[in-house]
């Protein structure tokens, strides 16, 4: 598979003292085993990519726009997040699916954008605790994959990350059986088998080791425990 990677969502989180955090993780990892990556709010890219740029460090954005510049206020396209150092895009997210009903569909619109730019596209799939009760995991994730990834999707230019929408932000995560029953599932699936297939939900310095021991873990996506350089570094030094 491709490098593993330990990327972190700040979701709607990070004002400009935060990017010392930022700096403190550039200067922990000065040669790191994985590829890190850090996903501030668009507010912070620019500022954050010169803050740590010359180390292995890279800067992503959390969402951007299908088309590549226009009228459609407030939003952002990856062209955009490409010019401003951004070099990955987390796309589909459970929260922007939730919060701002974006399809599958959509994500795959995004994902193809995000390509054109040259930015590689982290795409989120997941299932609700009541799909996960009613036996139909892997249905679900398994068709937003297949509705998610553009043409032209690779290993190179994308990576999936499963993240089961209960799991996030609540401490509980599925046990390690069920963690590799969804990506072994997921990998099967992929157009490009070599493609990094990465754990988001809880992730924590006291859990990643185990759940990084899982065979078809390529990495995590980490929201909480990503906004202080001392937990995810533990993370980090985990993979
Ligand atoms: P937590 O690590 O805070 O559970 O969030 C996971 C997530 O949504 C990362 O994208």
């Amino acid at each position: 598979h491709a490098c593993k990677l330990a990327a972190g969502n700040w979701k709607m989180n990070g004002l400009s003292a935060d990017l010392e955090q930022a700096r403190a993780l550039a200067a922990a990892f000065p040669d790191p085993k994985c590829g890190i990556l850090l996903c501030p709010p668009a507010t912070l890219i620019s500022a954050m990519a010169e803050a740590v740029s010359g180390s292995a460090v890279m800067v992503g954005g959390q969402d951007c726009h299908a088309q590549v510049a226009g009228a459609h206020t407030g939003d952002i396209s990856a062209h955009m997040l490409a010019d401003a150092g951004a070099r990955q895009v987390i796309l589909g997210h459970s929260e922007r699916r939730a919060d701002h009903a974006e399809t599958s569909a959509q994500v795959a619109a995004k994902a193809a954008a995000a390509h054109a730019a040259g930015l590689v596209a982290i795409i989120c799939v997941g299932e609700t605790e009541a799909e996960r009760d009613a036996g139909q995991t892997l249905e679900i994730v398994l068709s937003q994959l297949a509705h998610s990834l553009p043409d032209g999707a690779n290993s190179a230019n994308t990576v999936i990350a499963y993240e089961p929408v209960w799991a996030i932000g609540t401490g509980r995560t599925p046990t390690l059986d069920q963690i590799a029953e969804v990506h072994d599932a997921l990998r099967a699936k992929l157009p490009d088998a070599a493609m990094s297939l990465l754990y988001g939900g809880s992730v924590k310095p006291g859990n990643a080791a185990e759940i990084f021991a899982i065979a078809n873990v390529d990495g995590a996506l980490v929201g909480g425990a990503s906004l202080k350089a001392e937990d995810f570094g533990a993370i980090i030094a985990a993979l």
